[in-house]
């Protein structure tokens, strides 16, 4: 398998991926191995991956290296990437015990009394099948919590990320992570495809929802717990009560961050008619500032698009909108020559009868389109296949609360976007997915709850 370099497209690895046969191996090895992993003390585990934790911060400099060579996104945000990692780390290790120790509920009297307790298991040997945008983050999601439990894990890196995929492996091996309670696997969609033949016990998946749908369809008749965190159109509203300018630089950086390849990126925006022009005005300034260019190079704010086949959907929305009459403001263009680039784009006067405002771009392409009242903007926000995350900036909480609360997604921002927190539920509805990981509710996925009636 080719490893690609984005910004210049070359190919600076070759790696060999793993077949069916060895595939299958290593989870043998795992349904082994997880019977002693589990019978270790939650400390000891919750020790290891905390240890996992520390070796992150300390091989930061060379793992953010490798990131921003792989996925192309700038040094920086691959240093603040790994150190969000930490932080989620730093969350599973403060509250596992507290929401995975036996729980007593109630006691009934009697001439016997009955204790009953609520015990959690783990799942057994689960499966993690990933994404390359953020490798370290979603991966936490789903290894701290699992390992913590009790579970063996089968974790198959994006190919797109696949030298931090083994980075992963080798520390939580160091970290003292048993070599038969964790497993990469590496290979593209065949890899991921052999995952789903395996009588694993549970599924987590992060990726687009046309993988997740075939993924759920795969599995369909396998009663075990199925997670999925697919794509999102993450709206924004801006309402005529904010500051311009500061809406209008905190909506890019929601938009273009990490060029716009986040699941809950700002991927639409509406804006009130009363302050259209000068936020748009003021937007397409802000845009003009972000720096292109080579991810190792600090002044960068750019980077190029991970996956070189994504161009052409990103050229295809553009075309499609201006086709439509769409005014394009910047942009709108791959950059030609070396690298996977495309230039930050702002489309002006769009409509949902165009592709840029229903289906995921996972790009620096946006458009704004003016509303005239909140009635409207919430409309607009609803038309979506998706449900991951919506966003409101104003000064009144009251107003942004009213839209919120009837959107159907799994994630409502005031006055910020494009944020995930280890203390919040992550979950999409809709077409953005199925399940919950992230917060105490992200601590239980990963385990089987057993009720005990214990009488003496
Ligand atoms: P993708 O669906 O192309 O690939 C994801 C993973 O699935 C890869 O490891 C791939 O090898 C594997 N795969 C591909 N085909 C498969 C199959 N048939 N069976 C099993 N596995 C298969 O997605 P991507 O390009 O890696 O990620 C981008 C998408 O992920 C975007 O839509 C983004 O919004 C979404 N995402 C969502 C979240 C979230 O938390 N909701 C987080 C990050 C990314």
């Amino acid at each position: 398998m080719k490893i690609f370099n984005p910004a210049t497209g070359d190919v600076f690895r070759e790696i060999q991926e793993d077949d069916e046969g060895g595939i299958s191996k290593k989870y043998q090895l795992l349904r082994e191995g997880q019977k002693g992993w589990r019978t270790r003390s939650l400390d000891e585990r919750i020790a290891a991956v905390g240890r996992f934790g520390e070796l992150l911060e300390k091989e930061r400099g060379e793992l953010e290296k490798t990131l921003s060579l792989e996925v192309g996104k700038p040094l920086r945000e691959s240093g603040n990437e790994i150190a969000g990692a930490v932080g989620r780390i730093r969350f599973f290790l403060q509250n596992s015990k507290k929401h995975l120790s036996p729980q007593p509920v109630n006691e009934v009297p009697g001439p016997l009394t009955t204790r009953e307790i609520i015990d959690f298991e783990p799942l057994g040997v689960i499966g993690n099948i990933s994404a390359w945008n953020y490798p370290y983050l979603i991966a936490m999601n789903v290894l701290a919590p699992a390992l913590i439990a009790g579970n063996a894990v089968l974790y198959k890196p994006s190919e797109f990320s696949t030298l931090t995929g083994l980075h992963i492996q080798r520390l939580l091996f160091k970290a003292g992570v048993p070599e038969d309670a964790f497993q990469a696997v590496i290979g593209e969609g065949a890899a991921g495809r052999a995952l789903l033949k395996l009588p694993l016990d549970g599924y987590f998946f992060t990726g687009s929802y046309a993988t997740g749908k075939a993924i759920a369809v795969a599995l369909a008749g396998r009663l075990v717990p199925v997670t999925l965190e697919l794509g999102g159109k993450d709206p924004l509203y801006v309402m005529e009560d904010v500051d311009v300018a500061k809406a209008a630089a905190n909506a890019v950086e929601g938009a273009f961050y990490n060029a716009g390849q986040s699941c809950c990126a700002v991927e639409r925006i509406y804006v009130h008619e009363k302050i259209y022009e000068p936020f748009v005005k003021a937007f397409v300034g802000e845009v003009k500032k972000l720096k292109m260019g080579d991810p190792f190079d600090p002044q960068t704010t750019l980077g190029p698009v991970a996956r070189h086949a994504h161009l052409q959907h990103l050229v295809r929305q553009v075309k499609d909108a201006v086709d439509r009459r769409a005014k394009l403001l910047t942009g709108g263009k791959r950059v030609a020559g070396r690298g996977h680039f495309f230039e930050p784009t702002v489309l002006a006067g769009v409509d949902h009868t165009m592709s840029v405002m229903k289906e995921e771009s996972f790009g620096p392409v946006i458009g704004i389109q003016k509303v005239k009242d909140d009635e409207e903007a919430l409309k607009l926000m609803a038309d979506t296949e998706y449900g991951l995350t919506a966003a409101v900036f104003s000064k009144s909480e009251e107003r942004a609360k009213n839209i919120l609360e009837k959107l159907d997604v799994g994630t409502g921002y005031w006055n910020c976007c494009d944020r995930v927190s280890p203390w919040l539920p992550w979950s999409g509805r809709k077409n953005s997915g199925l399940g919950t990981t992230l917060s105490y509710l992200g601590i239980h996925a990963f385990v089987k709850p057993k009720g005990y009636h214990l009488r003496s």
